[in-house]
């Protein structure tokens, strides 16, 4: 099968798309014919490699993906041939405390498909049947592949950490980004009021027709006067953040008493000078978040399947554009997934 491997970290050049023997199912385990991968930063991560973490190279990256099964191990029944598919990236052992408790993000074997174990940028792709999500036929495989990982962690985020109420003000930072999309949808959803800040007025735009109220391109005016406006004071119930540094110190200031700010990244950089005042004058609460549960995910499906909630596609390439698709994730313009198309006649 052609797949593409990182062997090395570096610049997109590292992206070899490769032939490869088809890989075999082990217990447990369902083998895909995969349609479609889309790319998250995760991707770019494994690409470039981070400091001081170890990635189990050589390694096919995608942690989403969709596809039809292609053969099933002899105790996986309940799979047939040809079900269209789309799979939960997180992988958890199912049986330590925190796994019980329905809490599998936590679980200390926690790994992630195209990070701690092959992914989907390959014609065939492994993954255990507690994985599937079964795609309804009514549904394109392209948009089933760009929605899992984003709309899982932006509904752990916004409904797990912050239990985000109806008519509560959300400000969300970088709305072009798949997470930013996904929550400002999540948070419209819950009936709160969404806000989005974005580095061009195209994207603000697009925030918008994507759900937002209002938005404000911080490269032009100042999001923090933008937001004090918006919100009549400093009072955001909940702030969705995953720009760090550049934004966090000032985000704390404009929350209500109560207010949440989540974070589940650090695009500008993780460290800041932080003041505490406010933090325990108005009880904020800064939460961390990363993945989500099973639960979290099919949650988010069920509103995916019946048009509720519905993935934003920014451009598709080739899988063989590989390295072309990675230099396209670096661009300002991006809003929404990226895909990679495997075999695009399968749905
Ligand atoms: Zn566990």
């Amino acid at each position: 099968m052609r797949a593409v491997r990182v062997h090395e970290h570096g610049g997109e050049r590292v992206l070899l798309l490769e032939e490869l023997p088809i890989p075999e199912p082990g217990p447990g385990e369902v083998r895909i014919r995969v349609a479609w991968c889309a790319l998250n930063h995760l991707d770019t991560w494994v690409r470039r490699g981070v400091p001081g973490h170890r990635f189990p190279l050589p390694l096919i990256p995608g942690c989403d993906f969709s596809g039809v099964i292609d053969s099933c191990a002899s105790d996986v029944t309940d799979w047939p041939q040809g079900t269209r598919v789309c799979v939960n990236p997180g992988l958890f052992c199912g049986s330590c405390s925190c796994c019980m408790a329905d809490n599998q993000h936590l679980c200390r074997g926690f790994g992630i498909y195209g990070e701690t174990t092959h992914g989907g940028n390959a014609e065939f792709a492994v993954v255990k049947a507690e994985n599937l999500l079964q795609v309804p036929d009514s549904f394109p495989l392209d948009k089933a592949a760009a929605f899992p990982l984003t709309y899982l962690t932006a509904w752990r985020m916004l409904v797990g950490r912050c239990q985000i109420r109806e008519g509560e003000k959300v400000l969300i930072h970088a709305a072009g980004s798949g997470v930013s999309v996904a929550a400002t949808q999540i948070a419209r959803h819950f009936g709160a009021r969404v806000m989005v800040t974005a580095g061009t007025d195209e994207k603000v735009e697009k925030g918008i027709a994507n759900g937002a109220e209002a938005g404000c391109n911080y490269q032009t005016e100042d999001w923090k006067k933008f937001a004090k406006e918006w919100a009549g004071g400093s009072n955001l119930d909940i702030i969705v953040d995953h720009v760090g540094m550049d934004t966090i110190p000032a985000g704390i200031w404009l929350l209500a008493k109560g207010g949440r700010l989540v974070t589940c990244g650090v695009t500008s950089g993780a460290e800041m000078n932080l003041h505490l005042a406010p933090v325990f004058f108005k009880s904020l609460s800064i939460l961390g978040s990363t993945m989500g549960t099973p639960r979290d995910l099919s949650n988010a499906a069920e509103l995916i399947w019946t048009g509720q909630l519905s993935p934003v596609l920014d451009s598709s390439f080739l899988m063989a554009n590989v390295q072309e698709a990675h230099r396209r994730m670096g661009e300002r313009a991006v809003f929404g997934k990226i895909l990679l198309e495997v075999d695009s006649s399968l749905g």
